[in-house]
């Protein structure tokens, strides 16, 4: 495909990926996370719902209920629970589902929280089902239970902890079990943001910045930034560097449409790869209907890449399969298999090969 908006400078993929990357890490990044809950802007309803459940227990000098938040990387999870934290004048710890792999390292972070302290797990829903089980009477009665010894001469014994709040964030709700879903006194999904919100983001992250963007140059960015304030914040300081080196330091339309053509980023926030998967629809399946297996297997044909298999952290050492485990691998693909194993006896393998006259 010769457009030339299909030739990244770099990969392109990384600046409208959602999910947290070693640049969104950055101090001048993460300063420009709000703190309270009157600068988060967006998400009207679960604004509103967090301003309630805070006064109130404010009143009742309690900590609010555990909150559940699921939606996309990048739309201000993790900002919700500092806020929570501020707002509530109590400490943060933040992990994750997969950092907790035995009960002791959930264990040792509950008995070292104070009154009111809020504990943020991230993709919670990746928490062993072990881990898990101590999890319930924390959040129902604040309470863990050791066990001594095995057997007929097990004992256990209760440790009172002190009142918390858990706030847990998913991508994958549907994978979380019915028991730890329903200890959530609070649940709400975040939305993709709508362009006047991200316009009011960016102006924000820009002023925190301390550069100069035009109402037009923020609108343009947040057409590119997919709905997601991390992208958008990405965007931003790339575009600034650009406008700092390139124009004269006034983020407008013109130099945003410059500096993310170098990104590889369109006018809609598409990369490179997005707009090859659109035409391949396009082409290969004259629009469509065509599975997602099926564009990755052309895919794999056309550029002479081999995906990675996804979720395989420990190898066989007794297999001797090749697989790809870390990134693609660039290699002349000349046909591709996709296998699908359906429940209740419905397989089907789909060959593909390049086609030549
Ligand atoms: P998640 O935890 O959902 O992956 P984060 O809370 O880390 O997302 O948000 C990513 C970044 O986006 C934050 O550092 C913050 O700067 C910005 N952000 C997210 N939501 C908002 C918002 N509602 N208003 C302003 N900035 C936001």
């Amino acid at each position: 495909m010769s457009d030339p908006k299909d030739r990244p400078t770099e990969d392109p993929l990384e600046m409208v990926n959602g999910a947290c990357l070693d640049i969104d890490t950055d101090p001048e990044v993460l300063s420009l996370r709000p703190e309270r809950l009157d600068e988060y802007i967006g998400q009207d309803e679960i604004v509103e719902t967090l301003q309630i459940a805070i006064e109130a227990a404010a009143n009742r000098k309690e900590p609010i209920d555990h909150v559940l938040l699921h939606g996309p990387p990048g739309l201000g999870k993790t900002t919700l629970a500092t806020i929570i934290a501020n707002e509530m004048s109590g400490d943060l710890t933040i992990t994750s589902g997969p950092a907790l792999e035995k009960g002791g390292d959930l264990i040792g972070i509950l008995t070292h929280m104070d009154e009111g302290h809020v504990l943020f797990v991230d993709e919670i829903h990746r928490i062993p089902k072990t881990v898990e089980e101590f999890l319930y009477p924390a959040m129902e009665e604040f309470s863990v239970d050791f066990i001594f010894d095995k057997g007929v001469h097990a004992r256990s014994h209760r440790y009172r902890l002190n009142r918390f709040t858990l706030v847990g964030a998913t991508t994958r709700v549907g994978l979380l079990s019915a028991p730890l879903r329903d200890r959530f006194g609070i649940f709400r999904s975040l939305d993709f943001y709508g362009e006047a919100d991200l316009v009011k983001i960016i102006r924000r992250s820009a002023s925190l910045l301390k550069v100069q963007i035009d109402n037009p140059g923020a609108a343009e960015l947040s057409k590119r930034s997919r709905g997601t304030p991390r992208i958008a914040n990405r965007l931003l300081k790339r575009v600034r560097d650009y406008t700092q080196v390139r124009a004269d330091g006034v983020i407008t339309r013109e130099t945003v449409a410059a500096a993310l053509a170098l990104e590889g980023v369109d006018e809609m926030g598409l990369t490179h790869l997005d707009r090859r998967y659109l035409k391949t629809i396009l082409k290969y399946y004259k629009g469509g209907p065509a599975g997602i297996e099926a564009i990755a297997a052309v895919l794999a044909i056309d550029r002479g890449r081999i995906p990675p298999t996804i979720n395989l952290e420990n190898p066989d050492p007794d297999c001797d399969l090749d697989y790809v485990t870390e990134g693609f691998r660039q290699k002349e693909v000349g046909a591709a298999l996709t296998n699908s194993f359906g429940f209740g006896g419905v397989n089907a393998t789909l060959a593909f090969t390049r086609f030549s006259q």
